[in-house]
């Protein structure tokens, strides 16, 4: 699976996905990821790629040329990744979005905005548009991060554990039970009983009913979605 990330700011990509099963992943040759610099199709000597936006306002606004020159330079090397604006106005991103873009091989191309926004005419060059969630970040970067961590996690064999994508939280559509590991007893808060008991098929059920209680509770949202 690749990652192609058009950004002005292409060094924030080198830490974060260094470490960790991502790392690991890049590593082993799983994940491909690539930050390749918006600044090099920029206009004129100054290399500009904003302006004043048409009708007046405050801010500068992205322009078109650069981005578009930068997506056609990336699809000649890499053809046929699905192309992704980050942007507060598009689909809100999920779990379930994640595992559909995980199925997009050979890979996603991930535009990041900066300043007050991206010249209209860019949504015509992109297959989708999508929000980290409803607060506005000032650059599309680490948006783009947030998906590429989502999606990278469900590459197989990035995760030593595959199993533990079935538990997780919103696999099912429900929130994962509660975890518990050493010692027994921390500020007089104990482990429930029935997880030292060994009986397999109690932990079970009793796992069941707390993910759908905790649910129900935290995020009434998904719990009427699932229907119960
Ligand atoms: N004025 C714009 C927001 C610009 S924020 C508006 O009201 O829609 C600058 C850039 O940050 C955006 O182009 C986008 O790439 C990124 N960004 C900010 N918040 C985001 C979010 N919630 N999800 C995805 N990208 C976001």
């Amino acid at each position: 699976m690749e990652f192609h990330i058009i950004t002005l700011f292409p060094e924030m990509f080198e830490s974060p996905f260094r470490a960790g099963m991502i790392g690991r992943a890049i590593d082993d040759g799983l994940i491909v990821l690539k930050a390749h610099p918006l600044r090099e199709h920029g206009l004129g000597n100054y290399r500009q790629v904003d302006d004043a936006p048409y009708g007046g306002g405050s801010g500068m606004v992205m322009r078109v040329e650069p981005i578009a020159s930068a997506i056609d330079a990336v699809n000649a090397q890499h053809p046929g990744l699905w192309r992704i604006l980050m942007t507060p106005q598009g689909e809100v991103f999920d779990q379930s979005l994640a595992r559909e873009l995980a199925a997009r091989a050979p890979g996603l191309m991930l535009i990041a905005g900066r300043y007050e926004g991206i010249d209209e005419r860019v949504r015509s060059l992109v297959d989708q548009e999508i929000s980290v969630g409803d607060y506005v970040l000032s650059g599309g970067e680490i948006p783009a991060m947030t998906v590429i961590e989502a999606v990278g996690r469900l590459i197989p064999g990035v995760l030593g554990n595959p199993e533990s994508l079935d538990e997780e939280s919103f696999a099912d559509g429900m929130l994962e039970y509660p975890q518990y590991t050493r010692p027994e007893e921390f500020r007089e808060m104990s482990v429930p009983e029935i997880l030292l008991s060994g009986d397999h098929g109690k932990i079970r059920e009793w796992r069941a009913a707390e993910a759908k209680r905790r649910t129900a509770r935290r995020r009434p949202d998904l719990a009427t979605r699932r229907k119960f």
